[in-house]
C-alpha cells in the first residue's frame, strides 16, 4: 500500500504521541498527520493523574478535549506519624476517555490504530504489514525501553476500579496511604473516589526489582477494602512497572535509541518525572512545544526536541539524587520516612515537586533538617551510581 506523503507521522499513540497529535492539529490544522498506534485503542490501559496547578492555561485547554474526573476538595496523604489534607485539587484521565477524546478531536485520516510500525527513518515509516508511508517529519513516541545506560529502581503497582456495595465515605483523593505494612519496599495505597460506592484502589511500592506479583497485590487490595467494611466487586484493573531513574548517562541513552533525522519524544525520549513517574504535565508541556515548533521548519524538530530533553535531564537531577537516597540510603521498610518527612514541607513546594518545577530554595529545603536516612549511607548513595535499569519491565 502506498499512501500520499504525510507532513508528520507520529509513531506510538500513548500519552505523549496522542497529546502531540492533538496539539499539532490545533496549532497547525493544515498539516496532514498520522498517529500510528500498534494497539486497537490509543493510550493503553492506564489512568493518568495530575494536580490542577500542574497545567497552565494552554495545557488545561489541551486536556479539556478529554472527559476526566475532577475533585474540588484537595487531596490527602496518610503516614504513621501524620495525616495531612492538602489544598491542591486533583484530576484524573482514564485511557478509555483519552482514546475517545482523540477519536473525536483528530481528523479521521489521522487515526491509525491497529498499525504497528516496523521501521522508521527521516523520510517516513514502514508498517509491519509491509506498507511504506512517506512523511516530511517522523516523531518517535513508542514506549520507553529498559536500558543499561540508566540506573535506578522500580515503581510497581496494581490498581482496581471497585464497586463497594455501600457508600465508602472517601470524599477526596488519597495520594498516599502509607499506614499500610511496609514489606521490604516503600508501599502505599492510592485511593480515588469515583462515585459514592465506586473507588479506584491501587497498591503501589518502590522496589529494587521489577517484580509484579499480581495475585499478591489483588489480595492486599481486597484486604484493605475488607478492613474498611467494603464488600467489593472489581469493575476494571490496570497495572504497571515503571522505572524510577536515579542516574545514568543520558546522552548515551538517547543516542542508543535515536534514529538520524527522527524526533525522539515521549517517556522514551526522557520526558518523565524521574522519581514519581507523574508524566502528564511534562507530556503536555512537550506536546505544546513540539506543536509550536512544527509550525516552523520541520527539519529542525529533532534537534529542537533533543535540546529540550537535555535541558529536562539537567533540570531534574535533583529528583534523581532523591531517588538514590530513597533506594540506596534507606532500609526498604524505612523508605516511607523519606516521604513522611517530605510531606511536612510547605504545600507550594510539594506542588512544584510533582510538576518537576522545584526552585533552588525548594531543593535546599528538601535536603536540610534531620535526614530520615543514616548520614553515612546518604553520602554513599549520593556518590554512587545505582543499579542499571536493565531488567525487563513486562509483568
Ligand atoms: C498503569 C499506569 C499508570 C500510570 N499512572 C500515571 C499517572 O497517574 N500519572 C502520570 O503522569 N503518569 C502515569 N503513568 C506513567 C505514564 O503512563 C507513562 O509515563 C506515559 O504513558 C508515557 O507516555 P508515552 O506516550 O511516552 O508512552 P506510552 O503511553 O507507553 O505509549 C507508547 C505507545 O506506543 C505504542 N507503540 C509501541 N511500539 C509501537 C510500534 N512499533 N508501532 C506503533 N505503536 C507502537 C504502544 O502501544 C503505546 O501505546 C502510568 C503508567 C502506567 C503503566
Amino acid at each position: 500500500m502506498q499512501a500520499a506523503k504525510l507532513d508528520i507521522a507520529i509513531v506510538g499513540g500513548g500519552l505523549a504521541g496522542g497529546l502531540t497529535a492533538l496539539a499539532i492539529n490545533r496549532a497547525a490544522p493544515t498539516l496532514s498527520l498520522g498517529l500510528f498506534e500498534a494497539d486497537d485503542a490509543f493510550g493503553g490501559n492506564h489512568r493518568w493523574s495530575w494536580f490542577k496547578g500542574d497545567l497552565g492555561p494552554a495545557g488545561s485547554s489541551l486536556v479539556a478535549n478529554f472527559k476526566r474526573t475532577e475533585w474540588p476538595g484537595g487531596n490527602e496523604v496518610r503516614f504513621p506519624a501524620h495525616t495531612r489534607h492538602l489544598a491542591s485539587d486533583y484530576r484524573s484521565l482514564d485511557s478509555r476517555d483519552f482514546d475517545a477524546g482523540l477519536r473525536n478531536a483528530l481528523p479521521q485520516e489521522a487515526i491509525r490504530t491497529g498499525c504497528r510500525v516496523k521501521g522508521l527513518d527521516a523520510a517516513g515509516i514502514t508498517l509491519e504489514t509491509g506498507g511504506r508511508i512517506a512523511a516530511r517529519a517522523v516523531i518517535d513516541c513508542r514506549d520507553a525501553a529498559p536500558s543499561e545506560h540508566l540506573s535506578g529502581g522500580w515503581q510497581v503497582f496494581l490498581g482496581q476500579h471497585l464497586r463497594t456495595g455501600t457508600p465508602h465515605g472517601i470524599t477526596r483523593p488519597v495520594i498516599m496511604d502509607a499506614t499500610v505494612d511496609q514489606p521490604g519496599a516503600y508501599r502505599f495505597m492510592y485511593l480515588l473516589p469515583l462515585g459514592e460506592d465506586e473507588i479506584f484502589l491501587e497498591d503501589t511500592y518502590y522496589a529494587d526489582e521489577p517484580v509484579l506479583d499480581r495475585p499478591l497485590l489483588r489480595e492486599r487490595i481486597e484486604r484493605y477494602a475488607r478492613e474498611r467494611g467494603w464488600d467489593v466487586q472489581v469493575l476494571h484493573e490496570e497495572w504497571g512497572v515503571l522505572p524510577v531513574i536515579t542516574g545514568g548517562d543520558f546522552e548515551t541513552y538517547r543516542a542508543s535509541l535515536a534514529t538520524p533525522g527522527v524526533t525522539l519524544a515521549g517517556a522514551r525520549g526522557g520526558f518523565v518525572h524521574p522519581l514519581t513517574s507523574y508524566t502528564l504535565p511534562i507530556a503536555v508541556e512537550n506536546a505544546l512545544a513540539i506543536a509550536g515548533a512544527a509550525t516552523g521548519d520541520l527539519a529542525a524538530l529533532p534537534k529542537f526536541v533533543e535540546n529540550r530533553a537535555t535541558d529536562h535531564w539537567q533540570r531534574t537531577g535533583h529528583y534523581r539524587m532523591l531517588g538514590r537516597m530513597l533506594f540506596q540510603a534507606a532500609d526498604p521498610e524505612k523508605r516511607f520516612k523519606v516521604f513522611q518527612r517530605f510531606y511536612r514541607l510547605p504545600e507550594p513546594l510539594i506542588e512544584r515537586f510533582y510538576a518537576a518545577r522545584s526552585t533552588t530554595l525548594d531543593k535546599l529545603r528538601i535536603l536540610t533538617g534531620k535526614p530520615p536516612v543514616p548520614v553515612g549511607r546518604a553520602i554513599k548513595a549520593l556518590l554512587g551510581k545505582g543499579a542499571p535499569l536493565i531488567q525487563g519491565t513486562e509483568p
